[in-house]
Formats: C-alpha cells, structure tokens, sequence
C-alpha cells in the first residue's frame, strides 16, 4: 500500500509521515530530501542550479539514497544534517522546478516507492509520483503557525524571517502544490501531531476493511 502525503513546508509532513511509518511498519520515503540533496552537490560542485539538462545529469549520476537508520547521503556522503540549513532551503525550489530534475527523481521515487508498504512525503506524491496511491492526504497549517515550527528546527533565524522564507518558498512551489482532486485534507494548524496520525491510521484501516471485504468477495 502506498500513503502519499503531501502539502507544503511546515505542515507537518515529516513529523507525521515519520510516525506513521513507525506506527505501521510502513518504510518511509522523504521526496524532499532527495531534492535537497542533489541541491548541496550541486552547490557543493558548482554546478549552476539554472540550468536543468546538467542538474538531471548530476542527479542520474549521483542517486539519493537512504541507509537503514534513515541517513541521506549522495555521493558517498552524509548530508542529512547539511540539507537543513537555510541556505538549502532557499535554493532547493530553484533546483525543483527544471522539469529535466524532476522527472530523474520522479524515477527514482517510483522505484524506492515500489517495495512494498510505503508512506510517502512531498509535493506532487498523489498526483504525478504515486497517482493511484490508496491513501492520499493534503496537509495544510496557518504560515505564521508553520513559521513557528521551523523556527523550533532552524534556531539562529527569526519567526519573520521563516515567515519571508516560507512565503517565498510557497510561491516557487505553487505550480508542484496542488492537492490531488481525490485527496483528504487535514488542517494542522490547531492539531497535536499524534491526532493526524490517528486520522490517517484510520484511512489506512478503512481501506484495509474495503480491500479484505473486496479479496473475500471475489472468492466466493
Ligand atoms: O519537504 P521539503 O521542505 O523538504 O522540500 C524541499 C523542497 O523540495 C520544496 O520546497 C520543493 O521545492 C521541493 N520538492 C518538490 N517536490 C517534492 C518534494 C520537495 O519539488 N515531491
């Protein structure tokens, strides 16, 4: 089974998506990750981050991958502290929006993706990379409310100045932020985090119930 979750910085993808795996046995996979990684080697090669067709080359060449320990790491390096500082965050939407990139990392995300039970976090998870995943949810939050959960993961830099980021980053990402048309989206702005999860678990059990009845049906 596949559970996309998608829906903007600061929404709360991550901390949900991380715990639902956990609660379900599920692997996790952290599209957005990949997307920042490849933007620290590129930084890091000096590859110019406006020009697509070179960035596609360095992303088929150097793959994201993810150890057991849910590491991140590209060209034989450990970058998944590196990929969380500020200056990533402004220049991974930069990177994003070559359609050259995104479809090597859509590639790549079918293909991590594939293995079994799986939830997924990003942008455009229920509607380009897993468009027939079975659960799908779109999470959203107040900016100010998701400016004062980076501020908790981005200590050294203001609330306003997260604010700016966030909106900048909103308006880049616009194009890759549609909902899917068939997703359940959950405001988290006056939520804990475990209450999402228990509303995803839910999904996740009511179309386990739907595809047993579906399995049994068909056998008599
Ligand atoms: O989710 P996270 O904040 O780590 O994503 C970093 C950036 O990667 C986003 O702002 C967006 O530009 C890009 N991204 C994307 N498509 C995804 C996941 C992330 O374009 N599926």
């Amino acid at each position: 089974m596949i559970v996309a979750i998608d829906g903007p910085a600061g929404a709360g993808k991550s901390t949900v998506a991380r715990r639902l795996a956990e609660r379900l046995g599920f692997r996790y996979l952290d599209t957005g990750a990949m997307y920042r990684a490849l933007t620290w080697l590129a930084m890091q090669r000096g590859v110019p981050l406006g020009e697509g067709e070179k960035l596609a080359v360095l992303a088929r060449a150097e793959p994201v991958t993810f150890d057991k320990a849910g590491r991140v790491l590209i060209a034989g390096t450990d970058v998944t502290a590196t990929i969380r500082e500020t200056r990533i965050d402004r220049m991974v939407p930069v990177v994003a929006r070559h359609h050259e990139v995104r479809e090597v990392m859509r590639e790549r995300q079918r293909e991590l993706g594939q293995r079994g039970d799986v939830v997924i976090e990003g942008r455009d998870i229920g509607t380009v990379v897993a468009p027939n995943a079975e659960v799908k949810v779109y999470l959203l939050a107040d900016r100010d409310e998701r400016a004062r959960r980076r501020s908790a993961e981005r200590p050294g830099i203001g609330t306003d100045a997260l604010a700016t980021d966030l909106k900048v980053r909103d308006q880049s990402d616009a194009e890759r932020m549609q909902p899917a048309a068939d997703a359940e989206q959950i405001d988290t702005t006056h939520l804990q985090v475990e209450d999402v999860v228990d509303r995803i678990q839910e999904m996740v059990r009511a179309i386990r119930t739907q595809q047993m009845g579906t399995a049994s049906g068909s056998q008599a």
